[in-house]
């Protein structure tokens, strides 16, 4: 099974989200993409402080339409800090497959400072997404010492255990969280930036006002 995981505060998920998984699912063929919203990010403050089972329903209703995507309650269910090591460890042996950890060039670029950081990349593939305003710097810079463990291929990059760092070039949508929880606090629209069903459930219960 050629399987993705993706992970996010997801608050909310919006539409550059989606289309970049989609454009990662099709380009490394994967047979599925399991989108896991953290409970608690260790690097971000919660903004809103909206809760995980919340951030979970809308990524639901999100996912619902493309039978490629599913969710995953995971870190969720765990509670705590959600520590990215810990979740693919899980997914991996539960899916028996070596999955692609999918990511934006921001996040890659500050992938030292995870909880664990140098198992990840026994643990996982990493499918590395650009996005606009993230540069894409040396492996060097980014990994330090650990990127002397890869070695650069046709494809990207290989480690000894066959474990793959992808670059992927995604269609440049400048559409993030912040911005959309900035705009419904200002009461302005979010329409063509998030799902309509996504939308409906916002307003409905007024998540971010
Ligand atoms: P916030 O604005 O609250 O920081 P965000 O829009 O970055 O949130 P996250 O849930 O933190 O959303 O992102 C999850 C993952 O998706 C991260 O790896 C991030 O780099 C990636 N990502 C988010 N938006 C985009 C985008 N428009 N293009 C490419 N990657 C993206």
């Amino acid at each position: 099974m050629r399987l993705g995981i993706f992970g996010g505060t997801f608050n909310p998920i919006h539409l550059g989200h989606l289309r970049v998984a989609e454009e990662v699912r099709e380009t490394l063929e994967l047979e599925k993409i399991l989108f896991v919203p953290s409970y608690l990010p260790p690097h971000k403050e919660l903004d809103s402080g909206v809760p995980g089972g919340i951030r979970l329903e809308i990524v639901r209703r999100a996912v619902s339409s493309n039978p490629f995507f599913e969710l995953s309650a995971f870190e969720v269910e765990q509670g705590g800090n959600s520590y990215s090591v810990r979740t693919i460890d899980h997914l991996r042996r539960l899916h028996r497959t070596t999955p692609y950890f999918i990511l934006g060039q921001d996040a890659f670029n500050e992938i030292l400072t995870w909880y664990d950081a140098q198992r990840l990349f026994d643990l996982a593939h990493f499918a590395v997404m650009s996005r606009p305003g993230a540069i894409r710097p040396d492996l060097k810079d980014v990994l330090a010492e650990a990127a002397s463990r890869f070695e650069k291929t046709s494809y990207g990059y290989v480690n000894s255990q066959g474990n793959r760092i992808v670059f992927v070039d995604v269609t440049p949508l400048d559409i993030s969280s912040s911005k959309i929880r900035d705009l419904c606090r200002q009461g302005r629209s979010i329409t063509y930036l998030v799902p309509r069903e996504v939308e409906e459930y916002i307003r409905s219960e007024r998540i971010y006002e």
